[in-house]
């Protein structure tokens, strides 16, 4: 599989950045399996896998698959690619599994739900955690409380669309990188708007 071909898949992940993706998760699923928060239609979870495959790990990665705020009809990222029209609805599960048939991936694990659902049951403790998911500042905080204390020591908090100014980005995810940092994680690297940190 190569970058560029992932590249080429529908998504949020730049390159250079999906690259980081698949050798922090080299590094970090020799400590447990890979979380990803938010699917969407499999590139950064593509990402992930390729580092994860050569320590035989898994990746799971949860998603409702109706999208977030700015996918829905009339909104900025609204794809009609992505649209039910038939039940009107936003549903990128068939392109998430239509690429992990693609991309002949054996080790990521689909989960269609909300992640502060499976959060409340999911007792197995991981090696990183990636939060892609809703850009609120309610979700993105739930899923650092509820995601964060399921990592294990010397494991790795991912979290990508960090923008210190406001006029770049929505302030969510700098929130909770920001949040992380005065708990018991610090940076191990720093990616364009991605930021991989450590648990102590
Ligand atoms: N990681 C993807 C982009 C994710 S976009 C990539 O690199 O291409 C954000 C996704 O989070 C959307 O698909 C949306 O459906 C999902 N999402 C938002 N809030 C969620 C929640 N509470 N539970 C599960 N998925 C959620
Ligand atoms: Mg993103």
């Amino acid at each position: 599989m190569i970058d560029s071909e992932i590249d080429n898949l529908k998504g949020f992940m730049p390159k250079h950045e999906g690259i980081a993706l698949t050798k922090w998760s080299e590094k970090f699923s020799s400590i447990g399996p890979i979380m990803e928060i938010g699917s969407y239609c499999g590139k950064s979870a593509i990402y992930l896998s390729k580092g994860a495959i050569l320590n035989d790990q898994l990746v799971y990665t949860i998603d409702h698959h109706f999208g977030s705020e700015e996918h829905q009809i009339k909104e900025e990222y609204f794809d009609s690619e992505i649209f039910d029209y038939k039940n009107q609805r936003v549903n990128t599960l068939p392109l998430l599994i239509k690429n992990i048939n693609k991309m002949q991936v054996k080790n990521i694990v689909p989960i269609v739900s909300n992640s502060v659902d499976i959060a409340s049951k999911w007792n197995a403790k991981l090696g990183m955690v990636f939060i892609d998911g809703g850009h609120s500042f309610k979700a993105a905080n739930n899923d650092y409380v509820s995601w964060s204390t399921k990592i294990k020591k010397n494991g790795a908090l991912v979290i990508h669309d960090i923008f210190e100014n406001p006029d770049e980005g929505g302030q969510a995810p700098f929130e909770i990188f920001q949040k992380a940092l005065k708990n018991n994680f610090e940076v191990y690297e720093r990616v364009d708007t991605l930021a991989c940190l450590i648990k102590n």
